[in-house]
């Protein structure tokens, strides 16, 4: 038994050996999702200038100062500001005057609120309509500032608007466009390829002869790969043969920043990823205490030393020890903090119709079906590792420690929520 590597074994020599990648700048739609590495300050204010937050008008306090629907101020229009309106195509307002204002647009000088048109009985018909040299009628008073956002009240020139370390989600991104960015310095996606191994394995939609299997971890491993934050491709699959396989990964070398392998690493007659890559890479096969991914090989590839997580063929093996290794792997390499490398786990009620056994000495991953609503899991499917059918109904893995050997209807059990 000595010679089994425990889970935290693995993942901690996985996480000391990975490094994040070097930050490269990118334009802003293409930073989605990315972690910046730069902190952010804003050139300027936010607005950089004061403007309307209403359609109306725009007038000087004390000109409809006790104004009411019986004693209207009735004000002369000199004319529109309009969202975009530069400097020199704004009316100024003076006494008696007022100027209509759309939403966004600059406050005209001499103006200090502005009125929104349900308070007056102007309307916002299209430009050609509506007489910008007549008079508007105002039936309310107005507070000086009203309905007008000051300069700098989102942001102040100079202050921090993104911080280093910060995901860019789309508000944030949001905010970078509006503070003038276009181009931002962020870690990259890791670009992952993923080469699935086995001579039985046919291409997903091609027809299968006798004794071949479809090709299911490889669109299952890209597609997780995708989901973790990568740029994912998937290679052919490779057959069962060392130098093939040696050849397929070297080609892929230059553009991957990770590679993922599925099969070929038990102790059968075809190990083929353990015979490619005994020489020229750092790639050690180890033996897990764990249900199901016992055999897993992690490691470098040379040049260049691209990571290499040679996974266990079965897809339900593959694609638990992915979740568990990989991700997280992924995620330090794309800049996220140690706090935010792990799937969420949570604690929750076992549902179940019987107890289940679990291994001794081994840390065991069922799949499973949770609830939020009433946090309960159910498993779905038995513990064998080929049962893809029952993986795809599962939304959460229910993980059985070392030292437990039943789980019980109702016991309290760890939940690792996917998606
Ligand atoms: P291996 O570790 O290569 O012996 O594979 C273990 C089991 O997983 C065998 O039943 C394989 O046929 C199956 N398997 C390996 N690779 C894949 C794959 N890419 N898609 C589906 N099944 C696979
Ligand atoms: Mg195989």
């Amino acid at each position: 038994m000595s010679d089994l590597w425990s889970v935290d074994e693995h993942l901690t020599d996985i996480l000391r050996a990975v490094r994040p990648l070097d930050p490269i700048e990118l334009h802003l739609a293409e930073a989605a999702g990315c972690v910046l590495t730069e902190d952010v300050t804003a050139p300027f204010a936010l607005p950089p200038f004061p403007n309307s937050s209403m359609d109306g008008y725009a007038v000087r306090v004390a000109d409809v100062e006790g104004a009411t629907e019986e004693f209207p101020a009735v004000l002369r229009l000199v004319g529109e500001a309009a969202a975009g309106a530069g400097a020199g195509e704004l009316p100024a307002v003076g006494p008696g005057q007022a100027a209509r204002i759309m939403t966004g647009a600059p406050v005209p000088p001499g103006a200090q609120a502005v009125v929104p048109v349900e308070w007056t009985d102007g309307r916002m018909t299209s430009h050609d309509e509506v007489d910008l040299a007549g008079e508007v009628r105002v039936f309310r008073p107005a507070d000086p500032g009203q309905h007008i956002r000051e300069r700098g009240s989102d942001i102040a020139a100079g202050s921090l608007a993104v911080a280093a370390g910060a995901v860019l989600g789309p508000p944030r991104l949001g905010l970078l466009a509006a503070v003038g960015r276009a181009t931002v310095t962020v870690r990259p996606r890791p670009r992952v390829v993923v080469v699935s191994t086995g001579s039985e394995l046919a291409a997903p939609g091609a027809p299968l002869a006798p004794g071949q299997i479809h090709d299911s971890n490889g669109p299952m491993l890209t597609a997780a790969a995708q989901r973790a934050g990568a740029v994912a491709y998937r290679a052919d699959a490779v057959a069962d043969e060392p130098a093939t396989l040696r050849g397929a990964l070297d080609d892929q070398l230059s553009r991957a920043d990770l590679i993922v392998t599925s099969g070929g690493v038990s102790v059968g007659a075809y190990d083929v990823v353990k015979e490619a890559l005994s020489q020229e890479s750092t790639v050690e096969f180890r033996r897990l205490a764990m249900q199901p991914g016992k055999p897993q090989g992690f490691g470098f590839l040379h040049p260049g030393r691209v990571p290499l997580f040679a996974l266990p063929g079965n897809p339900v093996s593959a694609y638990v020890s992915f979740e568990l290794f990989v991700r997280p792997a992924l995620r330090a390499m794309a800049g996220h903090p140690a706090e935010r490398l792990h799937r969420r786990r949570v604690t929750a009620r076992l549902e179940a119709d019987a107890p289940l056994a679990s291994p001794p000495g081994r840390r065991q991953f069922l799949r499973g079906s949770y609830a939020a609503e009433t946090n309960t899991v159910r498993p779905v499917g038995g513990a064998s590792s080929h049962l893809i059918a029952a993986l795809a109904l599962a939304d959460a893995l229910v993980e059985i420690p070392e030292t437990t050997t039943e789980v019980r209807p109702g016991d309290q059990v760890t939940v690792v929520l996917l998606d």
